[in-house]
């Protein structure tokens, strides 16, 4: 790989600001000095910028506890995007894997390996996805269980032709619900519970697949995961 390339792929630096490097003489190439942007390394030359040793910067998975107020698009509208919480280097090159709406909370997986993403989100492989609504209403007795029942069978959504897929709701007390969907229709929680003639005031999401939401992260914070918690999907 030419020099250039890999200072652009191991730092923050762009390919133009890599070659503004190298004339200053900030680089290093097996402790000597290199200025060549077309001089080609190999895996196991020691490259130093500034005196630090670089290492390719590989796919990225992160997991962000997301808080309101935040949006999951990739280019930045109204609010901080989820990626703008992230203090780490190519950040433009992550992608939040699904979205979750300005105002829910909780898990939200990133990142830049377009493949992964994909076996994350897509239909095919129906991963639940487990979230904590706090209603507008009491939902309790008869009216629970219809719910529990209407959301095992799947349910037509406003506007939409096909029934949801059938969906695990547990009443944790009269305003919290638990509910497991495999799916991910467009404000598909709101809506369904909308469709029992209730609303949602807050939505947290806890898990995704066998990914759940690691406590130790407060709203905001973010951390990589592990080896295993990749191989999940
Ligand atoms: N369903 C919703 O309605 N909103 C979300 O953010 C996620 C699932």
């Amino acid at each position: 790989m030419r020099l250039d390339r890999f200072l652009a792929e191991s730092t923050e630096l762009t390919r133009g600001l890599a070659k503004r490097a190298l004339l200053r003489g900030e680089v290093n190439v097996n402790g000597q000095l290199e200025k060549k942007a077309a001089r080609h390394v190999q895996p196991n030359d020691d490259v130093t910028w500034l005196g630090e040793t670089l290492a390719l910067i590989g796919n990225r998975y992160i997991m962000l506890h997301k808080p309101q107020g935040v949006e999951c698009t990739s280019r930045r509208e109204f609010y901080p995007r989820a990626v703008d919480l992230l203090d780490v280097a190519k950040s433009e090159r992550l992608q939040p894997v699904g979205r979750l709406d300005v105002d829910t909370t909780g898990l939200l997986l990133i990142s830049d390996d377009g493949q992964w993403s994909h076996r994350v989100t897509s239909p095919r492989h129906q991963c639940a996805k487990v979230y904590v609504a706090t209603l507008a209403r009491p939902l309790e007795g008869t009216t629970a269980q219809r719910a529990v029942r209407a959301f095992a069978e799947g349910i037509r959504l406003e506007g939409e032709t096909s029934a949801t897929r059938p969906a695990e709701l547990e009443c944790l007390d009269p305003f919290r619900v638990r509910l497991t969907i495999h799916e991910g229709r467009y404000h598909q929680v709101r809506r369904m519970i909308a469709a029992i003639g209730n609303h949602v005031e807050a939505l947290h999401r806890q898990s995704v697949g066998e990914l759940t939401l690691d406590d130790a992260l407060a709203p905001g914070e973010w951390r990589e995961l592990d080896a295993g918690e990749v191989a999940l999907f």
